[in-house]
């Protein structure tokens, strides 16, 4: 396809850029987008984009950009697609973000880029996301990657998992002219990004998309490898022959209550419920049958206030959920999750209970989940890492009738690539040691990063280890000091 025709803008005078309203992000109305799978973010047109970009105040200084832990240079970015050159604003973003169409799309902007816009001072701040969401569908949809051409160095480098993190590491060290093998255990590729986040937050071909463009550019890919069961680590550096490993395998393993009733059939955790919808293709119903996962008509209800508790619930709603509840023992002030989600999550009919926590999953005597016995809580002190600490407040059990509970309550380190390794420093809560500038782990050559070095967190902090570690692994195998 040929690139749309150059539509330059000339940038507005300060005091004007100010009035100019945030571009609303067009959507699918929400009494529609909760039956089904398909996107709720439509995303911009060019104009809308333009218009965005026009209110950009050029800072001297961008927060923006110091604040992004992939240092995306955002003013040159928005500067060019007022400019109208659109596949410049892509490349420009490529020079440090490896994955655009996906942090356009989930990246906790308001904790980054957004947070520190100097527009939010006085207005809106600047739409960071959706304009970084705009140039790399735009550069996908027009087919235009530029492939870099670089000299092979001849070193091999092994990646383990292919979450964010891992893919970062990859696209930037094929960019040094290294070779890179990323090893993944699950048949598909991509991590909390494909078996996580839901269609309707990140359409799975969005993945497939970056990952064709990492697959041409050299990366080589393989699906299946449980690494420290299929292939040690040890084996892939002495008998395979890797100068260097990344190991970048998350914090997949769920973490249950520890309550009264958690065995019953219809307890889920996230990771089952989001997994069985996203690889085994529950979100393509009616073409896919999960029969477990047949909600209709019947309450559901998740434990937990983050990312995964919303994906989860508002997945249900989709699923033909009756009633479809978030229980979450702190307030809404306090939630992880991104503000838009919550924001699209209420506008969908997700009920939030706030203060509220399950003490006893009830059973019908055979088995079967009936309802939650609760508490509701109120704020105490703030505990170490300063969010106020819930307390029950007694006398205030209720008893909710449910089917179905999703507990999102947070993951774990998974501890096979750990046991397997010997050497590989943990802390102890199983997590693999890595220094926090070089991602250096204990064992010479093997770098770490991602939530298997810092427990849950987010995308671009996990891509920002990764842009990390692969400058310190290039350093390390240029100069093969340690
Ligand atoms: C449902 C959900 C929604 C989320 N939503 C958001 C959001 O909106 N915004 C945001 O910023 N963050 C979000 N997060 C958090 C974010 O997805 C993670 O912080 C991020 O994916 C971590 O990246 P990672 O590369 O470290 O690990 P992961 O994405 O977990 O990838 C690790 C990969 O390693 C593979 N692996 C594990 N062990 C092995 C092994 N032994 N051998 C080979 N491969 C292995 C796994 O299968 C997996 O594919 C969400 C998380 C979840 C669960």
């Amino acid at each position: 396809m040929k690139p749309a025709a150059k539509n330059s803008l000339t940038p507005l005078p300060m005091k004007a850029r100010m009035k100019v309203p945030r571009q609303l992000m067009p959507e699918q109305p929400a009494n529609e987008r909760n039956k089904n799978f398909s996107e709720v973010n439509l995303g911009y047109s060019p104009e809308l984009a333009q218009q965005e970009a026009l209110r950009c105040l050029e800072c001297a200084k961008p927060t923006c950009t110091v604040n992004c832990p992939v240092g995306v240079k955002v003013k040159e970015f928005v500067e060019l697609i007022v400019a109208g050159d659109f596949l410049g604003a892509a490349a420009k973003i490529r020079e440090d973000n490896v994955l655009p169409a996906v942090t356009g799309r989930v990246c906790p902007q308001e904790d980054h880029c957004e947070g520190k816009c100097l527009l939010s001072k006085k207005v809106k701040p600047l739409g960071v996301g959706y304009l970084e969401r705009f140039v790399a569908d735009y550069e996908q949809r027009m087919g235009t990657h530029v492939l870099p051409n670089v000299p092979p160095t001849g070193k091999k480098v092994a990646v383990v998992g292919s979450g964010p993190s891992g893919l970062t590491v990859a696209g930037d060290l094929i960019q040094k002219g290294h070779k890179v093998r990323v090893f993944e255990a699950l048949h598909e590729l991509g991590g909390v990004l494909v078996y996580g986040i839901p269609e309707f937050r990140l359409p799975k071909h969005i993945i497939r998309q970056q990952l064709d463009y990492m697959r041409r550019m050299g990366v080589e890919f393989e699906t299946n490898v449980v690494v420290g069961r299929t292939v040690t680590l040890d084996e892939l550096m002495q008998e395979e022959g890797y100068d260097a490993v990344y190991i970048g395998t998350g914090a997949g393993l769920p973490q249950f209550m520890g309550i009264p009733g958690e065995h019953l059939n219809g307890v889920y955790s996230a990771n089952e419920f989001l997994t069985r919808i996203n690889l085994m293709k529950a979100y393509k119903f009616p073409a896919y049958d999960e029969p477990m996962l047949d909600l209709n008509g019947k309450d559901v209800a998740v434990i937990g206030g983050g990312n995964t508790a919303l994906d989860a619930i508002r997945s249900a709603l989709r699923l033909g959920a009756r009633k479809a509840y978030v229980l979450y023992r702190r307030s809404e002030a306090e939630m992880p999750a991104r503000a838009e989600e919550v924001h699209h999550a209420r506008q969908e009919g997700i009920d939030f209970q706030m203060l509220t926590a399950p003490v006893e999953l009830l059973s019908d005597g055979k088995g079967w989940m009936t309802g939650a016995r609760c508490v509701r809580m109120e704020l105490g002190e703030p505990d170490a890492q300063g969010r106020r600490r819930p307390i029950p407040l007694s006398g205030s059990e209720f008893d909710l009738p449910l089917s179905v509970a999703i507990m999102a309550i947070g993951t774990t380190a998974n501890p096979i690539v750990q046991s397997t390794t010997p050497g590989l420093g943990t802390n102890k809560r199983g997590y693999i040691q890595a220094d926090s500038e070089t991602q250096r782990t204990t064992r010479q050559g093997v770098f770490a990063g991602g939530d298997i070095v810092t427990g849950a967190a987010t995308v671009i902090l996990a891509m920002g280890a990764g842009r990390r570690a692969a400058r310190s692994i290039h350093d390390y195998l240029t100069t093969g000091q340690w």
